[in-house]
């Protein structure tokens, strides 16, 4: 069926992106909570139309590593997208310090993604070119799941104009402009990347190139594609977690392995052989949850007695 705005009711505000807002909404007929993201566009109707079509592909997307689809619809110049509430929220808001992953919740969380990734390209033949921790959602059973992932030319096409991210999880090869058309020839192993540099962020709970480079642009380019790439913390994780991620962040595209080839990593099939309960992933999640409230705390009373000494 299709959704409508007039069969959601309004609740929480989830979180906002670069393009607008997440809500927390609930469809009163079937009283199923969903997360709808509000999109501002500045497209006649026919483009938003084509959008909405577009975007109707995402009904074939489903995969236990995938957040589910609902439906799209337009209102005026906004697109709003319907998608599966996931009450643990991004894994970047969880991943909320250094070393604060176990390798094994680190592991089965990688498995995810990639398997995620692996069914996007296989089953579906879309690369997702946007994978960060942002756009990996997480929910208190303990599962993982992407989202966000380019299916629409139209909207694609209508966002890069906009995009201000200021991190950025981009392949050296992509800024070098080896894939100049980005749409066009953005490949698998670009994905490989972003999720190298995904891993190491979320084990280290900062982003991680240089704090210097989170304010010039420039110098951020130019450390990814002149320097060393970033690397698991030292001493925490094994050999085999740490020799993963080294070949994601292989400089050379070429030399990137394939998801395949990925999933027959000894450190994913040691995830593997761990099985379904193997791994206390509604453990970490519930600490994990805990930790962001605590520091969310921290940054409002911070806030409030920087308020009170300006004051
Ligand atoms: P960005 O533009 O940075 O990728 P989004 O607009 O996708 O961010 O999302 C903003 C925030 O909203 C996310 O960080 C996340 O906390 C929350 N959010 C997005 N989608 C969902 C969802 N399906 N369920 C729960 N929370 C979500």
């Amino acid at each position: 069926f299709q959704i409508k705005m007039e069969d959601l009711e309004l609740m929480d505000e989830l979180g906002k992106g670069n393009y607008g807002t997440v809500r927390k909404v609930r469809h009163t007929r079937t009283k199923v909570d969903m997360a709808m993201k509000e999109i501002r566009l500045e497209l006649d109707e026919s483009k938003l139309n084509g959008i909405i079509m577009e975007l109707d592909i995402l009904h074939r997307a489903i995969s236990p590593q995938i957040v589910e689809f609902y439906g799209a619809f337009f209102i005026e110049s906004c697109v709003y997208y319907c998608m599966e509430f996931m009450d643990a929220g991004s894994l970047d808001k969880l991943c909320w310090g250094r070393a604060t992953v176990p390798e094994d919740v680190l592991a089965r969380i990688t498995r995810s993604m990639v398997l995620g990734l692996s069914f996007l390209k296989d089953e579906l033949q879309i690369i997702h070119r946007d994978v960060k921790p942002t756009n990996v959602l997480v929910n208190r059973k303990g599962e993982v799941k992407l989202c966000d992932f380019g299916v629409s030319g139209q909207l694609e096409k209508s966002l890069a104009k906009t995009n201000i991210g200021c991190q950025s999880y981009m392949a050296p090869e992509r800024i070098k402009g080896e894939s100049q058309n980005m749409l066009g020839t953005y490949t698998v192993a670009s994905d490989v990347w972003s999720l190298g540099l995904s891993i190491v962020e979320m084990t280290q709970g900062t982003y991680p190139y240089p704090p210097e480079t989170y304010s010039n642009v420039f110098a951020q380019l130019q450390a990814i594609v002149h320097g060393d790439p970033p690397e698991l913390p030292a001493e925490i994780y094994s050999d085999t977690a740490k020799d993963f991620v080294a070949r994601c962040l292989e400089k050379v595209p070429g030399r990137r392995p394939t998801y395949a080839q990925l999933l027959q990593d000894r450190f994913l099939l040691q995830d593997e052989e761990r099985g379904q309960g193997g791994v206390d992933m509604v453990g970490w999640v519930n600490l994990a949850i805990e930790e962001r409230s605590k520091k969310r705390e921290r940054e409002r009373s911070e806030a409030e007695a920087q308020g009170q000494g300006k004051g």
